[in-house]
């Protein structure tokens, strides 16, 4: 009947997501080992001086079924495996190694990587991350970890263990996709983090909505006079640009000032002393 094969057709789709999510999980390990992922960098422009301030580093996954598989939908199923310890260490060596080969080519740059709360709350990643850092020629400033706003409420005192630990030995913390998640900037206060990143949520209608303008106004204004630096993510367009750093945004990040690209692109752009990144 209709209805036995609509549900039919629904297990179905499921089935094949399941089967997706459990093929993706299962072969990360092995797809690290074989190359299949690899590390972007999209530029973080201080508008103070309009300098590349920092670079983000994004994962990319091309895998040699699925085609490129966005860390949106395997970062979640990486962390709820338990497994994300494997990626995030893989991401900050391959970082470390990219930043060493640009100060052999005679520059230093700030990366800025994802962690989730599962690392920032485990003590012995913690020490590792430490570890690698104190034997890489890369100086701890130059770190700068994101974590996501519901990272941290998921377990709090750990992850502030955590944060603690990392700043005591130099490294910046910045609360990433902020505003997404249920805590307040009065709450914010509190927090021993160095920047606020306010998400790309807030940006889209910014000119034509004078509640989105408002919130973003004061969550920067609030944000800065609490003495954290402000970046707003996900900037396409130069009239939101404009509008942002009237409000006293400090840095940017967007496609208007460079995508995610690869340490060699940015290396080029900074040698070549360019102002726009692309
Ligand atoms: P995120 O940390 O908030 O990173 C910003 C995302 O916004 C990136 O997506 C970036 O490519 C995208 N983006 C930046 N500017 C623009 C813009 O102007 N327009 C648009 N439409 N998009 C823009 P991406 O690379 O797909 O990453 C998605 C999310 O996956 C990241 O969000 C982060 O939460 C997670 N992720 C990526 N790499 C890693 C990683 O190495 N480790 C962990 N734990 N998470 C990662
Ligand atoms: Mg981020
Ligand atoms: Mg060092
Ligand atoms: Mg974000």
């Amino acid at each position: 009947n209709a209805l036995g094969s609509l549900v039919a057709h629904y297990q179905k789709g499921e089935d094949q997501i399941q089967l997706r999510e459990h093929s993706l999980v299962s072969h990360l390990p092995k797809a690290l080992e074989a190359g299949q992922l690899s590390v972007l960098f999209q530029p973080k422009i201080n508008l103070h001086n309009m300098q590349l301030a920092q670079a983000e580093a994004l994962i990319r996954w091309q895998h040699p079924e699925y085609g490129e598989v966005s860390p949106a939908e395997f970062i979640p199923l990486v962390e709820g495996a338990g497994i994300i310890d494997i990626v995030s260490m893989w991401v900050f060596e391959e970082v470390l190694q990219q930043q060493a080969a640009w100060l052999a080519a005679g520059f230093e740059l700030a990366v800025a990587i994802n962690f989730s709360a599962k690392d920032i709350s485990n003590t012995k990643f913690i020490d590792q991350v430490l570890a690698k850092l104190n034997a890489a020629p890369v100086a701890n400033r130059l770190v700068v970890i994101e974590i996501t706003e519901s990272a941290l409420m998921d377990d709090f005192e750990s992850v502030i263990q955590g944060i603690e630990k990392l700043r005591v030995h130099g490294v910046n913390i910045a609360i990433d996709d902020f505003g997404t998640g249920h805590s307040s900037l009065a709450y914010l206060k509190h927090l021993p983090v160095d920047e606020i990143k306010i998400d790309k949520a807030f940006v889209d209608g910014l000119l034509d909505d004078a509640h989105a303008a408002e919130i973003m106004q004061t969550s920067i204004r609030l944000a800065s006079n609490l003495g954290f630096k402000v970046t707003v993510e996900g900037v396409e367009e130069q009239p939101i640009a404009d509008a942002l750093i009237s409000m006293g945004a400090d840095m940017l990040q967007g496609d208007l000032y460079g995508i995610p690209q690869s340490g060699e692109q940015i290396q080029q752009f900074i040698l070549s002393g360019q102002s726009g990144a692309q």
